[in-house]
């Protein structure tokens, strides 16, 4: 199996830029196949008790995909690795920082 660390980061990268190149106002359609991506992503992502509880997380009250916009769906993303930050340990990424770490570009 991969391993965890290195599948995160490559993972979170995506994710991220992912919601940075979002639509601004994605179409209904869009935003709909957005939801079903996440759903389907937190079933196959292959840390399997990474997966059950990312799934776990996402089903509690106000954690569900929020996609009406890039900068919700960005802010969204962003609280998402958070909860996993805190359960692994980490510190919490200040969101309000999320497009400049993903969008307009800095290096870490
Ligand atoms: P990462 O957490 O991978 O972050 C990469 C970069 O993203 C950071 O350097 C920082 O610049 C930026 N960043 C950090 N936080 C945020 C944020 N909130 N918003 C935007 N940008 C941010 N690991 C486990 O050990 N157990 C788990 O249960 C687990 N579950 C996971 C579930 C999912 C869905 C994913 C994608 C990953 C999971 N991981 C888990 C992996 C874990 O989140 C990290 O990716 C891994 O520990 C490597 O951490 P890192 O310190 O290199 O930075």
């Amino acid at each position: 199996p991969p391993d965890v660390e290195q599948l995160g980061r490559s993972s979170w990268t995506l994710l991220h830029s992912i919601t940075a190149q979002y639509p601004e106002s994605p179409s209904p359609q869009l935003q709909s196949e957005t939801k079903t991506f996440m759903h389907t992503f937190s079933k196959l992502y292959p840390c399997w008790h990474c997966a059950t509880d990312f799934q776990t997380w996402m089903k509690k009250d106000g954690n569900a995909p929020r996609v009406s916009s890039r900068e919700e769906f960005g802010r969204w993303m962003c609280e998402a690795h958070n909860a996993v930050n805190v359960k692994i340990g980490k510190k919490e990424f200040d969101c309000t920082k999320w497009e400049e770490r993903w969008r307009t570009g800095w290096k870490d």
